[in-house]
């Protein structure tokens, strides 16, 4: 495969800027790769796993780079933002990874340069392991990158959403272009609300009198361990994800307890029928995610009983 973009600059060195640095080089999309990660130990580790060029300043990571990704958590991408505006080579791309995007776009847009192009997008793609260990190659591969371009007038903007589709798309991943507000409701009700469930059952297991701890660990294999793996999540990511997506999350959130609501009733009257009937959508739900493409269809998630 052609270098789509001859030197690609990442801030930040976790999970996913690692994993775009994995994909990168192993596709060719990028001639070379070059970091800077606030946290030294960070930086330390990713020059042990020789990830790429890891710099010492931000500054350094994105000179000359075509394309600069911020894959910091949410509430950092302004920050980040802010310490490279100085070094950015005129025409360079900066999109980012985060998980919300209005308020990414408002924190970020501020602190660039006009000479570059802004174009926010959102992998959808990710493991419940956070750190430059976690990355690998193939995480984006038949994943939705989702693309949020912002209003921009210039001629060669349009070409350059195209690029880093382009870049995206040599990764393995499917690229979507949508409206960073539908983008944020989207989100909140297919990956913001069912993680705030996963954190909420999981702690409130922790709780629970009666149970112990250790019965609640034991026999996990009933359900409860599928929402354990979920809120294994990072959660300085998370927390982020929360005071960022504020709006819309509490709005899903407001449905969700009506519809739990509802459901308590059900069982308080035996209403047996009306329990089915939900339960049986739901389960046509899962054969519409399989039939996408979006999960396994083999028993157990194909876990290894073994
Ligand atoms: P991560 O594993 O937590 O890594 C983020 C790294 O960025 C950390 O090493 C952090 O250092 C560093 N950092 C913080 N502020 C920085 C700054 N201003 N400049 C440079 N480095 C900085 O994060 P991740 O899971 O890869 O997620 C990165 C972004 O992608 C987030 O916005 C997240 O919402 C999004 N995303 C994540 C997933 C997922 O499943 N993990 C999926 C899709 C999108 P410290 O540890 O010292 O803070």
């Amino acid at each position: 495969m052609s270098v789509i973009f001859e030197r690609v600059a990442i801030l930040g060195i976790g999970l996913i800027g690692s994993s775009i640095a994995h994909a990168a080089r192993q596709t060719g999309a990028a001639g070379t790769v070059a970091f800077y990660d606030t946290n030294e130990a960070t930086r330390k580790r990713a020059r042990e796993l020789g990830l790429g060029e890891i710099c010492d300043t931000p500054g350094d990571a994105v000179a000359n780079a075509d394309l600069v990704i911020l894959a910091v958590p949410v509430g950092a991408m302004g920050a980040a933002a802010a310490s490279v505006k100085d070094n950015l080579k005129p025409g360079a791309i900066v999109t980012d990874t985060g998980s919300v995007k209005r308020s990414v776009i408002d924190a970020v847009a501020p602190n660039l340069p006009e000479h570059v192009f802004l174009i926010p997008g959102h992998p959808l793609a990710g493991t419940e392991h956070s750190g430059p260990d976690a990355g690998f190659a193939t995480l984006f591969v038949g994943r939705w990158q989702i693309l949020t371009p912002v209003a921009d007038a210039r001629a060669d903007y349009a070409a350059a959403a195209d690029k880093l589709e382009a870049f995206w798309r040599a990764l393995g991943a499917d690229v979507e272009r949508m409206d960073p507000d539908r983008h944020d409701v989207v989100l909140a009700v297919t990956s913001h609300l069912p993680h705030l469930i996963a954190f909420n059952i999981v702690a409130m297991a922790e709780d629970l009198e009666g149970v112990t701890e250790s019965e609640v660990v034991k026999y996990s294999a009933s359900g409860f361990r599928d929402f354990t793996r979920i809120a294994a999540s990072d959660p300085t990511m998370w927390r982020d994800v929360f005071l960022n997506n504020r709006d819309a999350v509490l709005e899903v959130l407001g449905r969700f307890s009506e519809d739990l609501s509802a459901l308590q009733r059900a069982i308080r009257w035996g209403e047996g029928e009306k329990l089915y009937d939900i339960f049986d959508r739901a389960r046509r739900m899962r054969r519409e995610v399989i039939d996408a493409g979006q999960d396994t269809a083999a028993p157990n998630w194909g876990r290894d009983k073994s």
